[in-house]
């Protein structure tokens, strides 16, 4: 019988997390102050972030490494399986050889504990009692919560109203975890308040629940602020999953002419490609690297190259990236993960530099393929996942146009086991296409300032 997963020994945890930013060909443009404009320093996130988290947020060194109790817990779930996708070749008739990375087996069922369990860690070793954070449909607060639950910490997670309301299941997982979940907005903050007392019905959002996080962490000197994603320090840390897949090619034998992943804030994309992409800068690979995004959020498609605010209200220190402008307000997708505005400024860099090119899809096409995958290969994929899986898809269908063996790469950075809502509505035949007019988006993009 021919091999189906790569397995790696625990002790092929990584050591250190791989830092791209050394190896980049160009450099990086810094955050800046929202009021003045100028270069803002490390100092500027000490109310928000311990000291070891914004060294590393800036860190020139190209290795980083990982602290013997975080691969410990790492150990829980890593090194994930790599799998060779026979079921799905053979039903697309293809000479492609498909391979995925799965990071659905750890405690919340995706990448997210990759960043959250350091990010924890780091904290409770400078003395801080309490994490806060928000949440959207609840993978990252889920990550956040078991984090804090296995270093000792109390987590508070600031839930998007509608989600919160709309989607229990995450809210009891966290709670099991023991954190404490408010549905947002509230009325325990002054940005919460400042909303009710126009909105009193308000369904939230992201924007408004990071602004109660932060202010709560801001006004307590025993927590801090925690992100899980877009930020340099977060796509660092899920640089495991790439330097995992590179051993686990090894074993397979071959090497991949494309890595694919879908891009919210980037840092599941950036956790599977980076060290793919310093094979091709330092060790004369020629990889492709293909970033997915929803047409309904077209960052990198459609947005523009600019400094922007990384939050709705305007608060946070601008960051040169792809964006739609921070007051762009993407469609209900089911891909709640891929919602964000803006998108990491290193995988901005590398898009508008050229070495990683762009794709984005609507919403039917990319659940068939989840579908297809799922009656093929097994696994249910998370939504945000299932444009990772139509464009390699449709790689592997050109190759068959063409006749090569390309071999191709994935990352299935999360299941859908939460998701079942979205493939109902999709089986249904009510999900809807949504796209922006142009017009629309050209408008967002004209309030950003500068
Ligand atoms: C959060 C999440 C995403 C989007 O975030 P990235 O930082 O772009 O990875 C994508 N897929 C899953 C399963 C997620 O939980």
């Amino acid at each position: 019988m021919e091999s189906t997963k790569f397995l790696l020994d625990e002790k092929a945890i990584p050591e250190s997390w791989y830092n791209i930013v050394p190896d980049l060909p160009f450099g990086l443009e810094p955050p800046l102050n929202p009021a003045t404009r100028e270069p803002v320093g490390p100092e500027a996130f000490a109310p928000i972030f311990p000291q070891e988290i914004i060294r590393q947020e800036v860190t020139t060194d190209s290795y980083v490494p990982i602290p013997e109790e975080v691969r410990e817990i790492y150990s829980l779930w890593r090194p994930t399986p790599l799998f060779r996708a026979r079921r799905l070749e053979r039903f697309l008739d293809t000479p492609a050889h498909i391979y995925y990375k799965y990071e659905g087996g750890s405690p919340s069922g995706s990448h997210k504990p990759n960043t959250a369990v350091p990010q924890a860690y780091y904290n409770r070793e400078e003395g801080v009692r309490r994490l806060t954070t928000e949440t959207g449909a609840g993978q990252w607060g889920s990550s956040l919560a078991f984090a804090c639950g296995v270093m000792g910490l109390e987590c508070t997670v600031y839930m998007v109203r509608v989600s919160y309301d709309q989607k229990p299941y995450r809210r009891i997982m966290m709670e099991t975890y023991g954190a404490e979940v408010h549905a947002s907005p509230t009325d325990l903050t002054q940005a919460g308040r400042n909303i009710l007392g126009e909105h009193p019905d308000s369904p939230g959002s992201l924007g408004i629940a990071i602004s109660e996080a932060i202010e709560d962490a801001v006004g307590h000197d025993d927590a801090k602020y925690s992100l899980g994603s877009v930020l340099n320090h977060v796509l660092l840390h899920q640089t495991v999953i790439g330097q995992e897949a590179i051993q686990q090619m090894e074993l397979a034998g071959e090497y991949p002419d494309v890595v694919v992943g879908c891009v919210g804030g980037g840092s599941n994309f950036g956790g599977v490609a980076f060290p793919f992409i310093r094979e091709n800068l330092k060790n004369g690979r020629d990889t492709r690297i293909v970033a997915v995004e929803p047409a309904s959020c077209p960052t990198l498609t459609k947005g523009r190259y600019v400094y922007d605010f990384g939050d709705t209200a305007g608060t946070t220190p601008m960051m040169k990236m792809y964006t739609l402008g921070h007051t762009f307000v993407p469609s209900g997708i089911h891909a709640g993960g891929l919602r964000y505005h803006g998108d990491s400024p290193i995988v901005s860099a590398l898009v508008h530099e050229g070495l990683v090119e762009a794709r984005a899809y609507t919403q039917n096409p990319t659940f068939e393929a989840g579908v297809t995958f799922a009656r093929t290969e097994g696994i249910v994929p998370a939504p945000e996942v299932t444009h990772a899986i139509k464009a390699t898809i449709d790689l592997a269908l050109e190759a068959k146009e063409t006749g090569e063996e390309k071999t191709i790469l994935f990352n299935l950075c999360g299941h859908g086991h939460f998701d079942f809502s979205a493939y109902e509505a999709y089986l249904a035949g009510e999900l809807v296409n949504l796209e922006h007019s142009d017009e629309e988006i050209e408008a967002a993009i004209a309030g950003i300032p500068g």
